[in-house]
């Protein structure tokens, strides 16, 4: 069997350039969508995100706002910024970049952002709300997950999904949503009894667990759909997903490569969430 390619590349350009759209469309209102994005502390991969995420914001239309803060900022000072952020009329959407240096806590943070300016989708109204199966906004890898089944046409009405990891950023929101489709989902993680015994029964499978090609290929049923949630950095020094690649190609119907599959989708459906929030902020028309 040769497996489709999931190009999250191609789908990811597609989905900026609706945003654009959607972003010049509102800007014909007088409504810019805002992004504030925070960095705190100088982790170099932190960096890293954070301009990938500016420069994406600002080829799609959405104004970016970076606020850097040193890593001795303390965490009352940092809720100090994230009220001021709230109280901006200017500001749709606000992104803390995860990871916040040890001496703040981040649930704190996270929960002290306006909720109708969350497009990480991480406040616990977000994520209860999605439970509710009434989502408003969603985590960005999981919904980028959602897009890329939908592009490749993967019923899921019925199909037995397996999710590998239970992160609050990627694995629970993946399981809700795949639930909320209609899918039967089994969330595995690191006590799951056999995990090659669970994913052999899957139709979906989504690894996001952060082990460089710990899915082989022997686990993956023939024609099922592979979702490769995974960066690592391999033994070789390359970036490589949770799945070993080309094994699983080797029985699936589908499957996305790392890099170019999940990864470019996140930063689409952060601009995406970002347009969302400045249209329902400002009740204007898309
Ligand atoms: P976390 O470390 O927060 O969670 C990992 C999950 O995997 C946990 O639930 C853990 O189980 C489970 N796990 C760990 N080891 C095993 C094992 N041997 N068998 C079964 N389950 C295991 O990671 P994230 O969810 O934040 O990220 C996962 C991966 O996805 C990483 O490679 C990360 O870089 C990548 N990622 C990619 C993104 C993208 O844009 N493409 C965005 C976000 C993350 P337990 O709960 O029991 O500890």
């Amino acid at each position: 069997m040769t497996a489709m390619v999931l190009d999250g590349a191609a789908l990811a350009a597609e989905v900026r350039a609706t945003v654009h759209g959607r972003a010049t469309q509102l800007a014909s209102h007088g409504v810019v969508p805002t992004l504030a994005v925070v960095l705190v502390g100088d982790d170099p991969a932190s960096a890293v995100y954070v301009k990938a995420k500016t420069k994406a914001a600002q080829d799609a239309g959405v104004t970016p706002r970076d606020h850097r803060l040193p890593h001795a900022t303390t965490e009352r000072e940092l809720l100090t910024l994230v009220d001021s952020l709230n109280r901006d009329p200017h500001v749709d959407g606000i992104l803390i970049q995860m990871p916040l240096p040890a001496h703040i806590n981040a649930d704190l943070v996270l929960g002290a952002i306006d909720p109708t300016k969350d497009v990480d989708g991480l406040h616990p109204i977000s994520l209860g709300l999605l439970a509710q199966g009434r989502p408003r906004f969603v985590p960005c890898t999981p919904r980028g997950v959602m897009h890329l089944l939908d592009h490749a046409g993967v019923a899921l009405e019925g199909a037995r999904a397996v999710v590998l990891g239970r992160s609050v950023l990627v694995g629970k929101p993946m399981a809700l949503l795949l639930s909320n489709a209609n899918a039967t989902v089994v969330l595995c993680h690191s006590r799951t009894r056999d995990l090659p015994d669970e994913v052999r029964r899957a139709d979906i499978v989504v690894a996001a667990v952060g082990r460089p090609g710990m899915v082989r290929g022997d686990w993956i049923r023939d024609g099922a759909v592979v979702i490769d949630v995974g960066i690592n950095r391999g033994t070789d020094g390359k970036l490589c997903g949770d799945v070993a690649y080309a094994e699983a190609a080797q029985h699936a119907r589908a499957i996305t490569p790392v890099p170019k599959g999940v990864g470019p989708m996140t930063i689409a459906c952060l601009l995406e969430n970002t347009v969302d929030a400045a249209q329902r902020r400002r009740g204007a028309g898309a």
